[in-house]
């Protein structure tokens, strides 16, 4: 084992997630996605997370609406946070086949409050981390393989949203996959659309391949987080 790369694509993005199965299957990288208005799929959405699903991806919850998490909890407390944003996601995802076992927060925003209603229902939280070109900040996103926090750091990748392109950090995200193989640690690393052009936030297709074949090359396993250890203590 020399380290672990753990891609994850958040929000609603079912139709170019597919179109990028043939990237996943090249570097043979099992990847997680995010889904948000888990009830609201239409049947092609449905059938398209369990084609993903059944490639051996994981799917996991973003939220019924998107909420913030510790805004939501602090107006309108734990139990209704749970009832109108976090069960009818498990609900709707487990009908189409997904274990669910993992959340990513919303706008990677999140308290101790939610981290404590949230690991009672998931065995693992994504969060977020600064998008900074600074090397020993950036760093501080990659955990030890033999101590995996069950609130995961993760780097955006995004390339762009709308017409609008994001700080290039190509050169950050070369070193921090060159160092997540060196300490044997795991990275996680979040984007959204998978497209060259997108109203959303989005990673070019050919960013993405980029950091795809670099992983493999240096040996990185990539995989979904369903393939993550049971942490110690959930459920
Ligand atoms: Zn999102």
């Amino acid at each position: 084992m020399t380290g672990r790369l753990l891609l994850t694509f958040d929000d609603r993005h079912v139709d170019s997630w597919l179109a990028a199965r043939p990237l996943f299957d090249e570097v043979e990288a099992e990847v997680t996605f995010f889904v948000m208005e888990a009830d609201l799929l239409d049947d092609d959405e449905r059938a398209g997370l369990q084609v993903l699903l059944a490639d051996g991806h994981t799917v996991g919850s973003h939220g019924a609406r998107h909420r913030n998490a510790d805004e939501t909890i602090r107006d309108q407390g734990a139990d209704e946070y749970v009832a109108i944003e976090i069960d009818p996601s498990i609900h709707a995802l487990q009908e189409i086949g997904a274990s669910v076992r993992s959340f990513a927060y919303p706008n990677t925003r999140r308290d101790d409050a939610s981290d404590a209603v949230l690991l009672s229902r998931f065995e693992y939280l994504r969060g977020g981390s600064p998008r900074t070109a600074d090397r020993a900040i950036t760093a501080r996103t990659i955990v030890p393989a033999d101590a995996i926090p069950r609130v995961l750091p993760a780097r955006g990748s995004d390339t762009g949203r709308g017409g609008e392109s994001h700080p290039a950090d190509a050169e950050t995200m070369s070193f921090l996959l060159r160092e997540t193989a060196e300490r044997d640690g795991v990275l996680v690393v979040l984007a959204h659309d998978i497209a060259a052009r997108s109203a959303f936030n989005h990673i070019d297709p050919d960013r993405l391949a980029v950091i795809l074949r670099e992983a493999r090359g240096l040996g990185l396993s990539m995989h979904g987080f369903d393939r993550l250890p049971m942490p110690e203590g959930s459920r």
